[in-house]
């Protein structure tokens, strides 16, 4: 049997386009010693990918040329060369973005108990990597302390909105920044945040002026999900002994020129700690951070919308909205498969 997949057919030069990808079907992946083969449910759509189209950025591999286009798949396990996995088990890992995947279990891989798990896809959002990657970066990274100010940039985002959530449970005052009033209006009506600052047609000195203006006294902790003018804006605004997660750096994905920096001597004369994560490294806190968020699931307090794409045909046009910011909602894509579990 076939498995159709999106393949990477171009490097981008600049920014990424539909051109640079095609749906293709090729043989059914072989399990090899130690992997498992998954008939995906659900695909996460996510950024990070981005940096895996061009030339290596010391993460993981870059996806060569014709190859499946790599991203995080909710699943069921069809064939095991895993002692840790049987037949049948749900899972989250790092596959494909294709009918089926094959996984080598890693800090990125775990089962899922679909009594647990309600609705099936909160294992790609606020159950999963996004969920744990706010609740790491905000309280093990930059350890946000009851009463700080907490600045998120991508605000309005998928991991930005999960952290601005946290910080205001964690007794913090909460300010996001995102592109536009409308998702600026969001932040605040549907997350809870105390204020949103729109970095959009404002230059660096603009930009650090509207944050002095919604953080009085000064940010505490900056959970940076974008880099580049808004970092360097962020900074100028730091207080003292401040700490900046570094959880992405969306401005840089996409091609076009590096940032110019004005205040990079913050971090010296602030005694700023500015700390980079990869959510794999902390594996042994993904059971106390699950246990929290789920109970802020739970008790309807925490949330996060869902924009939900029928079928392999959406993965690319969604993956390109993430760039434009045209996205609303934590992009996921449904599969036959998840359909048919579902009915
Ligand atoms: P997201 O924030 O939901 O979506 C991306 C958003 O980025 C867009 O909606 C857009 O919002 C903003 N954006 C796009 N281009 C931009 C630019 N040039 N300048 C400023 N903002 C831009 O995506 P997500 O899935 O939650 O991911 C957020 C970040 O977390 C990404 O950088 C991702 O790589 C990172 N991440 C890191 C880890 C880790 O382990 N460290 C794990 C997961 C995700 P606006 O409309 O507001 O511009």
């Amino acid at each position: 049997m076939p498995n159709r997949r999106v393949v990477l057919a171009a490097r981008p030069a600049g920014k990424v386009q539909a051109g640079n990808f095609a749906i293709e079907e090729g043989p059914m992946p072989v399990p090899g010693d130690g992997q498992l083969l998954v008939e995906n449910l659900y695909l996460s759509i996510d950024p990070g990918v981005r940096n895996l189209l061009g030339a290596e950025t010391g993460y993981l591999p870059p996806v060569p040329i014709g190859a499946g286009l790599s991203g995080t798949v909710l699943g069921r396990v069809v064939e095991t060369r895993h002692a840790g996995f049987s037949a049948g088990d749900l899972l989250v890992g790092r596959g494909t973005i294709s009918l089926f995947s094959l996984i080598t279990p890693d800090g990125l891989c775990w089962k899922i108990d679909p009594a647990r798990v309600r609705p099936l896809h909160h294992a790609l959002g606020l159950l999963g990597v996004p969920g744990l990657t706010a609740h790491v970066g905000l309280l093990d990274v930059a350890r946000a302390r009851p009463g700080e100010t907490v600045l998120v940039s991508g605000g309005a985002g998928t991991v930005g909105s999960i952290a601005g959530q946290i910080a205001l449970f964690k007794g913090c005052r909460a300010i996001g920044i995102a592109g536009g009033a409308e998702k600026c209006r969001r932040m605040v009506e549907e997350f809870g945040f105390d204020a949103a600052v729109d970095y959009r047609g404002r230059n660096v000195a603009e930009l650090a002026d509207a944050i002095g203006a919604a953080c009085p006294g000064g940010v505490d902790v900056l959970f940076d999900n974008v880099g580049g003018r808004v970092l360097d804006a962020a900074l100028a605004r730091m207080n003292p002994g401040g700490r900046v997660a570094a959880c992405g750096m969306i401005s840089q994905y996409d091609g076009g020129p590096a940032p110019e920096m004005h205040n990079l001597f913050h971090i010296i004369s602030k005694s700023l700690r500015i700390e980079g994560f990869l959510l794999f490294n902390f594996v042994e806190r993904y059971p106390q951070a699950l246990a929290e968020l789920e109970a802020w699931v739970a008790a309807g307090e925490i949330r996060l919308p869902m924009d939900i794409g029928e079928g392999l045909e959406q993965a690319v046009p969604m993956f390109l909205k993430l760039f434009s910011g045209e996205n609303r909602g934590k992009p996921i894509i449904r599969l036959g498969a998840a359909a048919a579990l579902e009915a």
